[in-house]
């Protein structure tokens, strides 16, 4: 008998596991291995949630199961927070909902929506959880490719009919991995766009307080009338260096959002209350912790950047995010090129294929070490043999 079934089988094999495995060695032989390639950061929560969670955490009445939507202080400073930083209402009651982190959100969007042999626009390169929660639920993916060409934004009427009659379309900005920024009026052709084709749209917004200089990412509920054909989800992972906590949501559609909580209500009983309510006190604050954070990422992005241009290696300067997108040089593939940098260097970065084919010919950086460690990266770079033939 086989126990596994088929649709885990299918999962494609994690691509950092060999990576992970090499780094192992090269630890184990006392290397100092600089590892840029984890997607996580590296700063700590704030004192102030910490606190709040403490706090918390000691009241009995809180040991008691959340109800399924996600307690009402949560979904509250979620609203409070669109109407703050974006002018968007939403209603707490209906049109928000905690997630225990939003990849699980994402994935179970797929399965609220897609029936088998449906199509999801999925972004390529993209965050690798769309396209497996896509296959998990028998869904078709069809690629929504980006390129430097039209700065990483979607050239949607370019798509071949075929893709034009999906039932979703998956965006992600500021986006993972390729740090590309926009402004609203994306999202205002992605609704049109929507809305022509009876397609509808959940938008990622896992980096929406990570943003740099005077760049402020839009969201597509400012675009009217978004709500009725789109979602959006949003994390306190990255923004607020929480991503251990598991702590997210979802908001805009109701019917949607109705949907999705009736089979989670199936699945899991929200999080714990001690950490929705400190989330939500992160929620309500100043948000001056993202803008330090955004502060910390911008200085270490700017060091590294210039580093990088010094050296030849081509990169689009990000306005957020906790990445750099950065070109392959000569005549390298995006692995063959992570290996010289493992192997010569001692640093581990990301192959860009790891998010989609249209990822060849690049690497991701991730900018979650402290700048002493940058300099380092910087110097260990200018050693490295066999980058000059760029
Ligand atoms: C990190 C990340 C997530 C997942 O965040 P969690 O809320 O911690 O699950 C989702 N989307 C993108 C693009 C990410 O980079």
């Amino acid at each position: 008998m086989d126990i596994i079934a088929d649709r885990v089988k299918q999962i494609p094999p994690y691509v950092f596991a060999d990576f992970q495995r090499k780094k192992q060695e090269m630890v184990a032989k006392g290397a100092d291995v600089i590892d840029l390639g984890i997607g996580a950061p590296d700063l700590p929560a704030p004192s102030s949630m910490i606190e709040k969670l403490s706090k918390e955490a000691k009241k009995t009445a809180n040991h008691r199961y959340s109800s399924f939507q996600g307690c009402k202080e949560f979904r509250e400073a979620v609203a409070a927070f669109y109407k703050k930083q974006y002018d968007a209402e939403i209603d707490p009651e209906t049109e928000v909902l905690t997630l225990i982190g939003s990849k699980e959100g994402l994935v179970q969007l797929m399965q609220t929506v897609i029936n088998p042999g449906e199509g999801v626009l999925v972004p390529n390169p993209g965050y690798p959880a769309y396209r497996t929660a896509v296959r998990l639920v028998n869904g078709v993916v069809y690629d929504l490719p980006l390129d430097a060409s039209c700065n990483y934004r979607p050239k949607l009427d370019e798509l071949s009919e075929q893709a034009k009659q999906a039932k979703l379309l998956l965006l992600n900005y500021p986006s993972n991995p390729t740090a590309a920024t926009v402004s609203v009026d994306v999202f205002e052709a992605a609704i049109a766009f929507g809305r022509k084709n009876n397609t509808f749209i959940a938008h990622d917004s896992a980096y929406n307080l990570i943003q740099f200089g005077n760049y402020k990412a839009p969201s597509i509920l400012q675009v009217d009338g978004a709500k009725e054909l789109a979602v959006e989800f949003g994390t306190l992972s990255k923004n607020f260096n929480m991503a251990g906590w598991r702590i997210g949501y979802v908001v805009g559609n109701k019917k949607v959002i109705q949907a999705l909580a009736a089979l989670k209500s199936n699945m899991d009983t929200s999080q714990f209350l001690p950490i929705q309510k400190a989330a939500a006190k992160a929620l309500n604050s100043d948000l001056s912790n993202p803008r330090e954070n955004s502060r910390i990422y911008e200085e270490r992005m700017h060091v590294l950047y210039d580093a990088l241009h010094r050296l030849g290696l081509e990169a689009e300067k990000p306005r957020g995010t906790i990445f750099l997108w950065v070109k392959v040089p000569g005549h390298y593939t995006s692995s063959a090129f992570a290996d010289l940098l493992l192997e010569q260097a001692h640093i581990i970065v990301t192959p860009g294929h790891f998010f989609g084919s249209a990822g060849e010919g690049f690497i991701r950086i991730a900018l979650t070490v402290p700048l002493d460690r940058i300099q380092t990266v910087i110097a260990r770079l200018e050693n490295v043999k066999g980058m000059e033939n760029v």
